[in-house]
């Protein structure tokens, strides 16, 4: 990878650190979850909106590191307006990438996420990256499998 390279996704990442989407709270959310990177202290919260199998609105609250909340800015950006399949199919993809399955290509189509991919070099960092991911997909899960919905608590191993 190119000195530029890194630089372009280091710019990408600082600005949704900066400016992190998804920050207007959802009082009608669907369901709500929590996240927490112990190895770094990372804490997030996450709501979600789903109307007719769509994802209406994503409510991220990252206090964490620029890695963590870059991430979780860019989940809330890309999901919202997604169908349930999707979102649950590109939160897989980034998972798997950042989990490092070589098999796993970035499609073009997902915007700045690619920046994460820069992550994967400095493996303390992937467990910021992934906080949102996987605590998306549990709360998800969660949501989906159950008639009642209590919040639940993501914890990164
Ligand atoms: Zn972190």
């Amino acid at each position: 990878m190119s000195a530029s390279l890194d630089d372009m996704y280091r710019d990408i990442i600082l600005d949704h650190y900066r400016s992190p989407r998804g920050r207007e709270p959802l009082p009608m959310a669907d369901f709500s979850t929590g996240g927490h990177n112990p190895a770094c202290g990372d804490q997030l919260e996450l709501a979600v909106k789903i109307d007719d199998d769509i994802v209406k609105d994503i409510y991220v609250d990252c206090k964490g590191c620029a890695i963590s909340t870059a991430s979780s800015s860019m989940l809330a950006e890309i999901l919202k307006g997604k169908t349930v399949g999707e979102a649950k199919r590109i939160a897989t993809i980034v998972r798997a990438m950042l989990k490092g399955d070589e098999n796993v290509k970035i499609p073009e189509d997902l915007g700045d996420i690619d920046a994460l991919e820069g992550v994967k070099k400095f493996p303390v960092r992937i467990k910021c990256a992934l906080l949102a991911w996987v605590t998306f997909m549990e709360g998800l899960e969660n949501y989906q499998n159950s008639t009642k919905k209590p919040d639940t608590l993501t914890t990164l191993e």
